[in-house]
């Protein structure tokens, strides 16, 4: 069972950009520009998916949409589980790493 704490967690506490060093080349290309995170809009193909360190949700602006770290790993291919399984595990990665900081 997913718990909606878990989606929660998965959405908010996991830093896109660290999901998105962690795919490595599966991920889409991203970069650091005026002090924010951007990678390749996988609907429209800009650089231009920015993420807002608030909400932790990246936004395109060029296609005006919105990506969590869920929707990243359904637009690169995964199912929904597959997708929930592997944040999990880059979170609990994540969270031990703060942790020894
Ligand atoms: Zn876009």
């Amino acid at each position: 069972m997913i718990s909606a704490e878990l989606l929660r967690s998965i959405r908010n506490d996991l830093p896109m950009p660290v999901t998105i060093a962690a795919l490595g080349r599966e991920a889409p290309p991203a970069k650091m520009s005026e002090g924010y995170f951007r990678f390749v809009c996988p609907h429209c193909g800009e650089m231009r998916a920015t993420v807002n360190p608030k909400n932790n949700l990246a936004h395109c602006f060029t296609c005006k949409k919105n990506l969590n770290n869920i929707d990243l790993l359904l637009t690169l291919g995964y199912d929904f589980l597959d997708a929930v399984s592997l944040l999990q595990r880059l979170l609990n990665q994540y969270q031990t790493h703060q942790a020894k900081k």
